[in-house]
């Protein structure tokens, strides 16, 4: 709820901080159990802060983080160790984040006893579900991470959160390291395993075309911030936001006759230290006004469970030109 990370850079001869990057600025959203949310946007708008947040990797500047009613964002370490246990993550790269000298056992072994799950037979028994259920031969648990390849490797990682029997597993860009045919297979496990455990997934992302296939709601993020939020149909077949136009018309669509107008969008997201004024987006924005350098706009809802921070109604504009 109202989340906001703020990092200090720099110093000044008094000691106070030089500039501040507005990582996360002020933003909200909930994931239910067993319902996939994805948060994309691209590189450096805050996306990756919010999921290390979540985790309790980076304190937060102001705002609450909330887990089945009871907040977490403000809770000592000690108390932490449960709430550790129920949120777990998948990193992107399935090469480093497993330990290179320890076998597939202990690494999944590890987290049962650290929240003391199981022991002796019981844990083995556990072992071996959790091969099965991420699809990994269970002779294989003697074996060390190099002896895998690339999407094994994220096997073992998703078969490392779900050890800690969480309730919410936050992926940040599980698969993008992954070859095409890989992800994609990887990606139809997460579903499953999200389906048939009833987890709830943060799925934290730059690539819309892997989004499009694994998500029920989406949010959009830009420079710190939600821009769009909704169920996919409405994102991808409607959507209200310049940005998440922009986004999607990068998207190759099967079918040459509703292909999306490709929409290209000039210079880079600016820098999160002192972000711009009014709507954030307005230095890019093929639409921007008057009103958008100077008002900042609020999230506005457009349908039930659907919200845009754009002042404009219609930004139809933005695919019936041939090129913006
Ligand atoms: Fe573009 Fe203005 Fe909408 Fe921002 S508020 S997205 S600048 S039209
Ligand atoms: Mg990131």
């Amino acid at each position: 709820n109202d989340l906001v990370k703020h990092y200090p850079v720099g110093r000044t001869l008094s000691g106070r901080p030089k500039s501040v990057v507005h990582a996360v600025d002020g933003l909200s959203f909930h994931v239910d159990r067993g319902e996939t949310l994805s948060l994309v946007g691209e590189s450096g708008c805050g996306k990756s802060t919010v999921g290390r947040a979540i985790l309790r990797l980076v304190d937060i500047t102001m705002g609450q983080i909330v887990l089945d009613g009871r907040r977490i964002d403000d809770i000592s370490q000690a108390s932490l160790h449960p709430v550790r246990r129920r949120i777990q993550v998948v990193f992107q790269d399935p090469f480093s984040s497993l330990n290179p000298r320890m076998r597939v056992r202990d690494i999944l072994a590890e987290p049962i006893r650290n929240f003391r799950l199981a022991t002796g037979q019981d844990l083995e028994r556990r072992l071996g579900e959790l091969m099965d259920m991420v699809q990994l031969p269970r002779d294989s648990l003697g074996r060390l991470p190099h002896e895998f390849s690339g999407g094994q490797r994220q096997r073992i990682g998703i078969a490392r959160a779900l050890a800690a029997k969480p309730d919410l597993i936050i992926c940040d860009e599980a698969v993008s390291a992954l070859d095409v045919s890989v992800k994609a297979q990887v990606v139809n496990l997460l579903q499953d395993l999200q389906r048939d455990l009833g987890l709830a997934l943060l799925f934290i992302s730059h690539d819309l075309a892997i989004v499009e296939h694994m998500t029920q709601r989406i949010a959009v993020m830009y420079l710190g911030k939600i821009v769009e939020i909704g169920e996919r149909r409405q994102i991808f077949g409607d959507p209200r936001h310049p940005y998440t136009v922009a986004l999607m018309s990068a998207l190759p669509t099967p079918d040459p006759e509703t292909r999306r107008r490709r929409v290209t969008l000039v210079g880079d997201v600016p820098s999160p230290i002192d972000p711009p004024p009014g709507c954030r987006f307005h230095g890019r924005c093929p639409l921007a006004g008057e009103t958008c350098r100077r008002i900042e706009p609020d999230l506005r809802q457009i349908a039930p469970g659907h919200w845009a921070a754009c002042h404009l109604d219609d930004i139809s504009a933005m695919t019936r030109d041939a090129t913006v």
